[in-house]
């Protein structure tokens, strides 16, 4: 790494919510204990109860990226987010089998989705998960318009912008709020542990002990 970094110990990537939350009782099985939380800090550099490990608190979709360049040893992110990203240079060691989810097709009601695939037309899809998206109506040999958005994914059909969605969805409750239903499961998602490759070989003193805890914690 050519940027300056003097810290010797391991970071490790978390984003806010769900991830922080479900990661604490790993952390707590590798003996780590956050200082303070994310939710009543604006800190993004929490230190723990030992002096070489820290968090950094980051975008769920920034995890890859921090790891990938080594500013974090390692990180938890979602299987979607390292879809997106790509995975280059990042070892995944561990499923933690936490934040669990599944990502879908959804559309409004009244979209007749099975006629749409059979007539093999162009429908427009709008999602944050544009290559997922892209591969699961590639491989249904579906043209498809994708839009790409950052949010709010279900207010594309209701205003016109796209035919269907592309999404996580847990407990369908925002699916149904919005009248829309789901029509397809592309694949289950589930956080998993990344490592930087570099950082696996210079400190594997240190992080070896850290990825078997965190794998001894993993509840199935
Ligand atoms: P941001 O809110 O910063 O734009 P995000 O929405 O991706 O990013 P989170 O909502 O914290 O961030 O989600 C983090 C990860 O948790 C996602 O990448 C996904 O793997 C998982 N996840 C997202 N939504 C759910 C859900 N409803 N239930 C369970 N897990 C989920
Ligand atoms: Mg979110």
């Amino acid at each position: 790494m050519t940027v300056s970094n003097t810290f010797n110990g391991i970071t490790l990537a978390l984003s806010k919510g769900r991830i922080f939350e479900e990661t604490l009782p790993l952390l707590a099985a590798a003996g780590i204990e956050p200082a303070e939380s994310p939710e009543s800090s604006r800190k993004l550099i929490i230190e723990t109860n030992r002096a070489d490990v820290r968090l950094v608190i980051i975008r769920a979709s920034d995890t890859p990226t921090y790891v990938q360049y080594g500013a974090a040893d390692l990180g938890i992110a979602g299987k979607d987010v390292l879809i997106e990203h790509g995975g280059t240079g990042l070892y995944q060691p561990v499923d933690l089998n936490i934040a669990k989810c599944r990502m879908s097709v959804a559309v409004p009601a009244g979209f007749d989705y099975e006629a749409a695939v059979q007539r093999g037309g162009r429908i427009r899809v709008a999602s944050k998960y544009v290559r997922i998206a892209r591969e699961h109506f590639a491989a249904k040999g579906m043209h498809v318009d994708l839009i790409k958005l950052y949010g709010s994914m279900e207010l594309a059909p209701l205003v016109g912008l796209a035919d269907v969605i592309v999404d996580l969805v847990s407990t369908g409750g925002t699916l149904r709020a919005n009248k829309l239903q789901e029509v397809e499961e592309i694949m289950q998602i589930s956080s998993r542990l990344v490592v930087n490759q570099a950082a696996l070989k210079m400190k594997r003193e240190l992080l070896q002990p850290v990825i078997e805890a965190f794998a001894g914690a993993v509840k199935s």
